[in-house]
């Protein structure tokens, strides 16, 4: 049985806590791996490391520290087969999803290669008789970061590749489910010829995250994970003086108005409420048809689809359309679930609960589910479930289906499926959603545009990538300078004004 580390200072280096978690193939059910859980004494070091390290990356000029961001982008595409390998197999996630997942990382990181761009000041000459004025962007020392499961290539560089760009030195607790991807990225980083302790990973849970948490030399955290976590971590962060961002759970809404191609939704229903087994921040799990007939006219394409789907190991290749889910934890929670569903009177149109792969009977695979006829007050609707099951909301007007969107407590994302413009651009003009897509499923921003939810979705007001995490890895500092020729004689006691 492997034995995974930490990585510290530029090592692989072994738990010293004593406790550890297994680490699962999905597939088989199989422990592979334990990942040593860290405690405040090894969460100390590493910040003692990245301390040491951080002032002179700092000092390095910000052309020179993206080249090692450009270095790092070549690695990342040599290596993608054995990233996406490993991802895979501690995931559960097909191949072609896994290598989108490093891809939509290493987006990011190009992004990042803008920092010189990014980083600019602004300056204002003559802002007042010989003064000039400027401000200017600071890193902020060490930074930390927090991050889930399901995205263990992609949400660790939307956080640890800005931050690094900024001059910060980086703390990374990755999921302890999937820990394997987040070592590779670090030494890969490394390879680039990032120096050492500017990117550390250490492994954990609850205690690790505390440690981070109280620590006072850590000056800001990014987390993504489930709302309840989100909501702690940002109350004790913020109550700590640190800045914080947290990005939590979701329920995303996908309105289907009665002139939409109903192939085309069908379709992209499919993709997005059960592609990685529905394991997304992004995927739909809510389809809200607007009339009973179009509701009906959608279920005749989406039940055969759903019912046809492939759900297997990534290691058959393409004939998989999704995998396991991540733990058997996770799989007892999605059928409790389904059960409250079917208890409180939804109807159950095609049943996974029976589903059995031959050969991978202890994996961790949940057959493909679909309700029809799910109201506001089942759990299935109000609760995220995380799995293979899209419910199907039957809304009278257009009014209610916004209606529903709207008064749902997460945010993150949502689409509406229609040729009618005036619908598309009212629809997108008034949800109080972050992430709205038109005839698209899954409205995740690319890297230069910025990634967040509204409502319980988000606690915190800065977005990650784009622009935003350039301001959020940063601190502004202005200067007012005047020259001995600008000076008057004599001392001021009133608050200056520009003349
Ligand atoms: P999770 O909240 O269980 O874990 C996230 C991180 O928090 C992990 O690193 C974990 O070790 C840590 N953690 C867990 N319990 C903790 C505790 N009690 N105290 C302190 N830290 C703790 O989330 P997950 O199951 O890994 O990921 C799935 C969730 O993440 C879903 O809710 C999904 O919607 C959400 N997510 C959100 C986004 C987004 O951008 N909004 C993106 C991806 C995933």
């Amino acid at each position: 049985m492997q034995e995974l580390t930490h990585y510290i200072n530029g090592a692989h280096v072994k738990g010293t806590s004593g406790r550890f978690a297994d680490v699962y193939n999905p597939a088989t059910g199989e422990i592979q791996a334990t990942v040593p859980l860290a405690n405040a004494a090894e969460m100390d070091q590493a910040v003692v490391f990245a301390t040491a390290a951080q002032q002179s990356w700092a000092s390095v000029n910000p052309q020179r520290r993206a080249r090692v961001l450009m270095k790092f982008v070549d690695l990342l595409n040599r290596d993608m087969e054995k990233l996406a390998e490993a991802l895979s197999h501690e995931h559960g996630k097909t191949i072609p999803d896994a290598k989108g997942d490093v891809i939509r990382g290493l987006e990011v990181v190009e992004y990042c290669i803008g920092a010189p761009q990014l980083l600019k000041g602004e300056y204002t000459d003559s802002a007042g008789p010989g003064i000039d004025m400027y401000s200017m962007r600071q890193s902020l020392g060490v930074t930390a970061g927090i991050t889930p499961f399901n995205f263990p290539a992609m949400i660790p560089m939307w956080m640890f590749a800005p931050a690094i760009a900024c001059g910060n030195a980086f703390i990374l607790k990755p999921s302890e489910r999937d820990p394997s991807v987040p070592l590779m990225l670090a030494e890969l980083f490394e390879e680039a010829g990032l120096p050492k302790g500017i990117l550390q990973v250490v492994n954990g849970d609850k205690e690790a995250v505390d440690a981070i948490l109280h620590h006072d030399v850590i000056q800001s955290i990014g987390f993504v994970g489930s709302t309840p976590i989100a909501e702690y971590i940002y109350a004790t962060g913020c109550a700590e003086g640190k800045r914080v961002q947290c990005f939590g759970g979701a329920k995303n809404h996908m309105i289907i108005m009665p002139d939409a191609d109903m192939d085309q939704a069908a379709d992209a229903l499919l993709g997005a409420g059960y592609g990685a087994a529905g394991e997304r921040c992004m995927a739909i799990s809510v389809a809200v048809p607007v009339g009973d007939d179009t509701a009906d006219r959608l279920m005749e394409k989406l039940i055969p689809r759903v019912e046809a789907l492939k759900v297997g190991p990534y290691t058959a290749g393409s004939d998989v359309d999704y995998g396991p889910v991540v733990t058997a934890a996770a799989k007892a929670n999605i059928e409790r679930l389904v059960q409250t569903g079917i208890d409180q009177g939804a109807k159950l149109v095609v049943d996974g609960r029976n589903f059995n792969l031959q050969g991978y009977e202890d994996g961790f695979f949940v057959g493909a589910h679909l309700f029809d006829n799910v109201t506001k007050d089942m759990d299935i609707y109000k609760y995220e479930i995380f799995g293979p099951v899209l419910s199907t909301v039957r809304a009278q007007t257009y009014e209610e289906a916004l209606g529903l969107a709207m008064d749902h407590e997460y945010g993150n994302g949502t689409a509406i499926f229609t040729r009618d413009g005036d619908t598309a651009r009212d629809f997108a003009n008034r949800v109080n959603v972050g992430m709205i897509g038109i005839n698209v499923p899954i409205p995740v921003p690319l890297a230069y545009h910025t990634f967040g939810g509204w409502k319980k979705s988000v606690f915190g007001d800065l977005n990650q990538h784009g622009p935003d995490a350039f301001k959020f890895y940063t601190r502004t500092k202005t200067v007012t300078a005047r020259w001995p020729s600008g000076l008057k004689e004599g001392g001021e006691f009133s608050i200056p004004i520009m003349e």
